[in-house]
């Protein structure tokens, strides 16, 4: 910290606190974690960003080199990790600006909470100032978090608290009153840079005098004599301590619930509710995928926050007695398209479609599932039977009027066609099932979908995968019967003792390629991903972790292999030139478009752009329903759609999503493939 004062002297154009709190919680943030990895050498208490600015690169280069220099002669040599690329750069900025959201991901009871959070004092004192700040906590019983404006003597100091226990407001009284007469005694300010609110308004006083807060008293009472604005704060403000208006009243209590899923990692459903902490990040539409109902209806109901919040209030009962199981709760998750793009990009992760599964879990159970509800999850159970029968279901898109009956019936939207069934389902070839000694094998988990609807991805794959040398593996049920699901379409709907049950016969079937070491490769994003996601808190343990560890998409594992110099994939150019990529939300939840960029960029001469896109609003069967037809066609529309359209014909549209493809087709009249299929037109042979 003392170091800040000598480095000022160089001039830069920021010197920023990040400590250790805040770089742990970064690294277990999935949008941070690399950057940090990054920027971080060792496990150092805290760091200082430095940033010199200009025209001049040299000139920027040769101060940075003092910066080195000084770093040495103040006893800390080989201190300064330096970053002179743009995309580096921001990203270390994007980490930094992010620090009040990284640093509410803390999880559990005890929060970093806002009181002393810009107290500012000369650079001189900023050491002692942060010593004697220590001491106080440790006084309380503990700790703080540090970060930001060093520069100028104002850190955000945030300490850690239960605000849900009545000894939390008693030390945050204790500790304002401690940390405020400390900084009164450096003659720095109480309230350096944000606004007072209610915790400082009660130190003005003490701060600026009698004479100065009577002033204020007059300007407000001649500017707003009825005390319509702000009541409260800075003029005859509340105690800082009152609980009552507070966020966690004295009376707030979680109803008890016994729920479905495993939520040990945030120490409870409710903790993980209560994770939001209302700033807003998921309001963005500019970016990412988060949040796609909020970007298509711009309701406070359908954003993240909204559901969050209606869910703090329904499990703390402030929405009555049946509240969580209310339809009202109902409509506040019925937009969410469990995109898991929160789970990524919200800062302090929040993962609403985790959420949905197991409110849906306790609603349904009260409520019972729809005829539609059990068509859609129970697809896995029949679709391989009606083989024979499909071409009778395909009549519903053929003769006019069975659609719109079968939206009056099911609630099917008869603006949609459903997906085709076919006779020629995906077979394993018999001579994959052989393996022979020393050969390298791969498990490939067919899904329903690629298996009975898309068989040609299933089959690209088994080509290219056979091509670059493997030998594929199909696994089966240990006990026969049935084909192997994931379980996808039973977690949508809620039905966790289905899902549990497909999720228990994958986890048979596949721990012995685990265990030797054969990866599993996937083609479906949803249903791969599934069982490195929720298989985790759908039935923790080290067998579900270690399955988690060895599952892939064929887009990822390839990448992989190649990363490693083991593919061995010889491609030639195809005709077409360009490829648009839409990725899946579930594959930019977990950080898959590189994989899927860097395998299409191995095909010779093929030009890859990505489309900058949230949801396609198809989302497994929430496009097919009727009453979420014209908010799916809003979602696709708000950037897929132009983008598709825009393309030239001889443009490749790529998109691994079964319900990204339907969508990308219905929309804009184009065919998306999967990736496996451009690998496969690729094929030199
Ligand atoms: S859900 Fe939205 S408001 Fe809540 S913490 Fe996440 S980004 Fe912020
Ligand atoms: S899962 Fe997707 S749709 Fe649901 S709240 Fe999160 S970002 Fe929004």
């Amino acid at each position: 910290m003392d170091a800040t004062q000598h480095i000022v002297k160089l001039d830069p154009d920021a010197v920023e606190l990040i400590d250790r709190t805040m770089i742990e919680l970064a690294r277990d943030i999935p949008i941070f974690a690399s950057t940090v990895n990054r920027f971080v050498r060792g496990e150092p208490e805290a760091l200082l960003l430095v940033e010199f600015a200009g025209e001049n690169g040299d000139q920027q280069l040769r101060r940075l080199r003092q910066l080195v220099e000084l770093m040495g002669d103040l006893g800390f040599p080989d201190s300064v990790v330096e970053a002179s690329d743009k995309e580096f750069q921001n990203a270390i900025w994007e980490v930094r600006k992010s620090g009040l959201n990284i640093m509410m991901s803390m999880k559990g009871d005890g929060k970093p909470v806002s009181f002393i959070e810009d107290c500012a004092v000369q650079l001189e004192d900023l050491a002692e100032y942060t010593r004697r700040l220590t001491d106080i906590f440790d006084k309380h019983g503990t700790t703080g978090t540090f970060y930001a404006h060093a520069s100028v003597g104002t850190l955000h100091v945030r300490p850690i608290l239960n605000m849900k226990e009545e000894s939390g407001a008693t030390k945050m009284r204790s500790i304002a009153e401690e940390c405020m007469e400390m900084v009164r005694e450096y003659k720095g300010s109480h309230s350096g840079e944000h606004g007072d609110g209610i915790s400082r308004s009660e130190f003005h006083e003490p701060m600026f005098g009698k004479r100065m807060v009577e002033n204020f008293e007059e300007v407000k009472r001649a500017f707003d004599p009825t005390n319509l604005f702000n009541p409260g704060k800075i003029v005859n403000p509340h105690r800082m301590d009152d609980r009552e208006i507070m966020r966690f009243k004295p009376a707030y209590s979680p109803i008890a619930l016994d729920t479905s899923l495993d939520w040990s990692e945030w120490g409870g459903f409710h903790r993980a509710i209560e994770m939001c902490n209302n700033n807003g990040a998921c309001r963005k539409a500019s970016v990412g995928t988060m949040c796609p109902s909020y970007r298509a209806t711009k309701d406070e109901q359908h954003l993240t926050r909204g559901r969050a919040n209606t869910l703090r209030l329904a499990i703390t009962g402030q929405l009555g007695d049946d509240g969580f199981t209310s339809n009202a709760m109902y409509q506040a998750m019925d937009l969410c398209v469990s995109c898991k793009g929160c789970k990524r990009e919200c800062p302090t992760g929040v993962d609403m479609a985790a959420m949905k599964v197991e409110f849906l879990y306790h609603y349904h159970q009260k409520h019972g599932l729809s005829v539609r509800d059990r068509l859609f999850a129970y697809l896995p159970r029949y679709a391989h039977k009606l083989r024979r029968l499909g071409f009778l279901l395909n009549l519903r898109d053929k003769i006019p009027g069975i659609a719109t009956l079968s939206e009056w019936l099911l609630g099917l939207s008869r603006e949609r066609r459903l997906p085709h069934w076919r006779r020629d389902h995906f077979l394993p070839h018999d001579e994959d099932i052989m393996v022979s000694e020393g050969e390298r094998e791969v498990v490939l988990l067919v899904d329903t979908f690629n298996s009975c609807f898309d068989v040609e991805n299933a089959n690209a794959a088994r080509e290219v995968l056979n091509a670059a040398g493997y030998r594929v593996i199909y696994p089966q049920p240990v006990k026969k019967g049935r084909p192997l699901c994931c379980g996808r379409t039973f977690l949508s709907s809620g039905l966790l003792g289905e899902a549990k049950l497909e999720a228990n016969r994958m986890l048979d079937a596949l721990m012995p390629y685990t265990e030797r070491g054969v990866p599993i490769v996937g083609l479906e994003p949803s249903c791969l991903l599934t069982l490195r996601d929720e298989y985790k808190v759908l039935m923790p343990g080290d067998d579900t972790d270690e399955l988690a560890k060895n599952v892939f998409l064929l887009e990822e594992f390839l990448a992989t292999e190649h990363a490693t110099g083991r593919l061995q994939l010889d491609l030639k150019p195809i005709v077409s030139k360009k490829a648009l990529l839409h990725g899946h939300c579930h594959q930019k939840a977990f950080n898959v478009m590189s994989a899927v960029q860097k395998v299409l960029s191995l095909i010779p001469e093929l030009e890859v752009k990505t489309i900058d896109s949230s949801c396609c609003g198809m989302a497994g069967s929430f496009g097919y329903e009727k009453e979420h037809y014209d908010i799916s066609m809003k979602m696709g529309s708000l950037s897929l759609f132009p983008a598709v359209k825009e393309a030239d014909t001889d443009v490749l549209i790529v998109a691994d999503g079964t319900s990204c493809r339907s969508q990308i087709e219905h929309g804009t009249g184009k065919q998306a493939m999967h990736v496996a299929r451009v690998l496969q037109m690729a094929l030199n042979s």
